[in-house]
């Protein structure tokens, strides 16, 4: 007999990955349908075209819409010649070499493993830009540092815009040290590339305007955002933790062939009390969430990431057991004070 299913990609929301769990309520994938269905199914198939009309229409007005937003944004690019950050990259000059790299081929290429950065000068970026880096003890703070140089080291990163900082590796970098901070593994090894974008960008499949997504072996951002983010450490909104805490899914609960570890044993915690809390809030019961967080539990994780960072104490009171459960999934506190 054939399988009914081999690996299926999942798409969903800002996360595209390969699952060979059937049982991920996200999957897509084509079943052997038995010859006794085969009229039903032909009348699914008229309807089908039926449906794909409608949304022939829709999807060629949407590509027109997306075209018209691509070209303002190119247009904006070429007017916007400073960044916030005011640091360019000096280790690595040589853009020649790295003119055709992939993922992208307009994008800078720079192995972590050649850009060396003192302990000092990461201390003082993050000092500047990190509000969990500057709210860290002495001690902690020597260990964040040496996790970071660590995690940048062993990245690829893709800058995709003629203009590189400093600031760039080394502040990406925190983000996922900070979401890790109580794991024991924290280098994220199946993201091998980190590329940053001056601001929004297209990501394909489906063609949208993203701020921030992971897929393959790539967390990609908009430079833009992910520093305004950190600039309001208490809105609840960073689009850089969001992506890291995807990129944690996908490293340990998504990926097939891994056994287990701290982080896939303990999710369980938050997987117990997400979907009571979604209807919650979808019954207008709380405020907390927006409307992508609600719309599956993957955004609703992502989402309760930034909150956990951002808006520990308003989380906490409003949903205990949720703070509760992300204490244990990242082995860390963030309502302290
Ligand atoms: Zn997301």
């Amino acid at each position: 007999m054939p399988q009914d299913s081999l690996s299926y990609i999942v798409t969903n929301g800002d996360t595209v990955y390969l699952s060979n769990t059937p049982g991920d309520s996200n999957y897509q994938t084509v079943k052997n349908i038995p010859s006794v269905f085969q009229d039903e199914l032909r009348q699914n198939a008229l309807a089908e075209e039926a449906k794909k009309d409608t949304e022939g229409l829709i999807a060629f007005w949407s590509t027109i819409a997306l075209l018209i937003a691509g070209i303002y944004l190119i247009a904006r690019a070429s007017r916007n010649s400073s960044l916030f950050a005011n640091e360019q990259f000096s280790n690595n000059n040589d853009d020649e070499d790295y003119s055709n790299a992939t993922p992208a081929s307009s994008c800078f290429m720079y192995p972590g493993k050649d850009l060396r950065f003192s302990n000092n000068e990461v201390h003082n970026i993050c000092s500047k830009y990190n509000y969990y880096y500057n709210n860290l003890s002495g001690e902690k703070k020597d260990i964040f540092i040496s996790r970071l140089k660590k995690f940048l080291q062993t990245k690829t990163f893709y800058i995709c815009s003629n203009k590189g900082y400093k600031e760039m590796p080394v502040l990406v970098s925190a983000a996922a040290v900070q979401i890790t901070f109580g794991l024991d593994e924290f280098l994220l090894p199946h993201f091998e590339n980190i590329v940053i974008h001056p601001q929004e960008y297209f990501g394909t499949n489906p063609l949208r305007i993203l701020e921030g997504n992971v897929q393959g072996t790539s967390i990609n951002l908009s430079w833009k955002h992910f520093l305004e983010d950190y600039q309001n450490p208490t809105d609840g909104k960073n689009v850089g933790l969001h992506e890291m805490a995807h990129a944690l899914q996908v490293q340990y609960l998504f990926n097939s062939g891994r056994n287990t570890n701290e982080f896939k044993e303990d999710f369980v915690y938050f997987d117990r009390v997400d979907e009571e809390i979604m209807s919650r809030e979808r019954n207008r019961l709380g405020s907390l969430f927006d409307s992508n967080a609600l719309s599956n539990t993957n955004e609703f994780w992502a989402t309760s990431v930034e909150l956990f960072f951002e808006k520990p104490h308003e989380l906490k009171a409003l949903y205990p057991e949720l703070y509760k459960g992300i204490c244990i999934v990242l082995n860390q506190e963030t309502a302290l004070s």
